[in-house]
């Protein structure tokens, strides 16, 4: 077997959510099975054959992986989005966030949510309930005051913004 192809052995199925059985991945090197952990920067993984062995990778869809997953890209900066973890569910978060990007958004069944700018200054928009309905501000509130119409759960960038 090539040695960069990773192991991926089922183990009988536990009371997983969703009942999907829970996979063991080893490690590449040592073929000593490897844990996801939960970091700073979001998810990896580690072998547990640490500190003898010093690899990690990146976490691809729950899985170990050679190569960062970079699909999804932030719509403010570019950059790539990480996914993660917390008490009240995933997240996605932008990894320009040592640069000052603040860029979060929702998780939608494991891709970030639809997310749109403010054609103003190109900051995401918030999705807000207000007396007359949902309606779509800036996220940059109160600094830029842009609202845009709620139309079928999208902002109505037809109608012009409110300001
Ligand atoms: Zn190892
Ligand atoms: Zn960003
Ligand atoms: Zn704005």
């Amino acid at each position: 077997m090539p040695k960069d192809l990773l192991g991926d052995i089922p183990l009988p199925p536990a009371p997983a959510p969703g009942g999907a059985a829970v996979r063991q991945h080893f490690c590449p090197d040592c073929h000593k099975p490897m844990r996801r952990i939960v970091g700073k920067k979001g998810p990896f993984w580690g072998c547990t054959g640490f500190p003898e062995c010093k690899t990690s990778l990146f976490d691809k869809d729950g899985k170990p992986s050679r190569e960062a997953d970079e699909r999804y890209r932030c719509p403010v900066c570019t950059r790539a989005l990480i996914r993660a973890e917390n008490s009240k569910g995933f997240y996605w978060y932008c990894t320009g966030y040592d640069k000052g990007c603040k860029t979060r958004l929702a998780d939608d069944n494991g891709v970030p949510a639809r997310s749109f700018r403010c054609t103003h200054c190109g900051q995401l928009l918030k999705k807000r309930t207000g007396k007359t309905g949902i309606f779509w501000g800036c996220s940059q509130f109160p600094e830029c005051r842009h609202t845009w119409p709620d139309r079928n759960g999208e902002p109505d960038f037809n109608t012009k913004s409110k300001s």
